[in-house]
């Protein structure tokens, strides 16, 4: 079949685009499929996004939606990888789970084809065995998508390796420095991230970001802090928090509305963290970013105040 050279793929810039968005794009591209990513978020996107997903929706699936809508008609197939788990005790948030069938569903009445892959450790699916069976899916051979998946593999520790040394010689730097603690798709998206990161950093302060710390130490250090946590990137978030928080001057946590797996461990982390000012920061669909500027402001006031410098 020469499926192959045929085929252009869509990828929504969006959830967990921002976490594995480079091994599938590697992918992709050692098998000389064609991509097309859908643009930055935009306050228009995160409004179609809102009218179209489901009302129980969190912040971050109405703005998924959004990028889809906005791949219709760009692409032969949207790709929407179900991500499950990686092992029995590190799971994803459900919304990971359903997030294929519930944008076919959505986008029901489209002609627009959706393509998918099971990574589900748990049912011995690796996220080995997902792209290799979703390579011959493509019409590719066991042999070509297998060598492809190694090599986006190592483009995606590469770039793994980058992020947590970026990390480093951010919290090396002298001055106020800010640990954020939030999700990729929170933290990297354009739209959300410019009034937080944007406005911090223009205001002279640091900012370390938990999600991009070392996943393997991570995920140890939360161990000793909370052993019961299964939901895998809040597990990382915790564990980067107890690495990094004696680097920090101030810790904000950053969540979308209404985040479950968040709503927990935000509250544990809020707890226990008596040592250093905290804030927590939730986004959602109607407010967006507004008010976040006068918040981040009062923070830092708090920060300096706790230093003694003059406010
Ligand atoms: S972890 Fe929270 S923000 Fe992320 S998909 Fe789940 S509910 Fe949404």
């Amino acid at each position: 079949m020469d499926q192959k050279s045929a085929i252009t793929i869509g990828i929504p810039r969006a959830m967990l685009y921002y976490r594995y968005g480079v091994l599938w794009k590697a992918f992709f591209e050692e098998l000389q499929v064609p991509v097309v990513i859908s643009p930055p978020t935009t306050r228009e996107l995160l409004e179609s996004g809102s009218s179209i997903a489901v009302d129980e929706s969190c912040l971050s699936a109405k703005i998924f939606m959004g990028h889809v809508n906005a791949l219709l008609g760009k692409c032969d197939a949207v790709f929407i990888p179900r991500y499950s788990s990686l092992n029995h005790n590190a799971v994803f948030c459900t919304r990971f789970e359903g997030l294929f069938d519930q944008t076919r569903n959505v986008f029901r009445n489209t002609p627009q084809r959706f393509i998918s892959c099971n990574i589900d450790e748990k049912e011995k699916s690796s996220e080995e065995t997902a792209f290799v069976s979703l390579g011959r899916e493509l019409g590719f051979s066991a042999r070509e998508s297998k060598n492809a998946y190694a090599r986006a593999w190592k483009a995606d520790q590469r770039q793994q390796k980058l992020w947590a040394k970026e990390q480093e010689a951010l919290a090396a730097k002298p001055g106020r420095k800010i640990l954020l603690v939030g999700h990729s798709y929170i933290l990297s998206d354009p739209y959300l991230q410019k009034p937080i990161i944007g406005w911090l950093e223009e205001n002279g302060a640091t900012c370390l970001r938990a999600d991009r710390m070392d996943r393997v130490k991570a995920r140890k250090a939360c161990t000793g802090f909370s052993p019961t946590c299964r939901w895998i990137m809040n597990e990382e978030l915790i564990g980067s928090t107890v690495l990094w928080k004696q680097k920090a001057d101030g810790i904000i946590l950053v969540s979308a509305f209404p985040c479950g797996p968040d709503s927990m461990t935000n509250e544990l982390l809020t707890r226990r963290l008596k040592d250093i000012p905290l804030m927590n920061l939730v986004l959602d669909a109607q407010t967006g970013t507004a008010g976040v500027e006068t918040r981040l402001e009062s923070f830092l006031d708090i920060i300096q105040f706790r230093k003694g410098e003059e406010v």
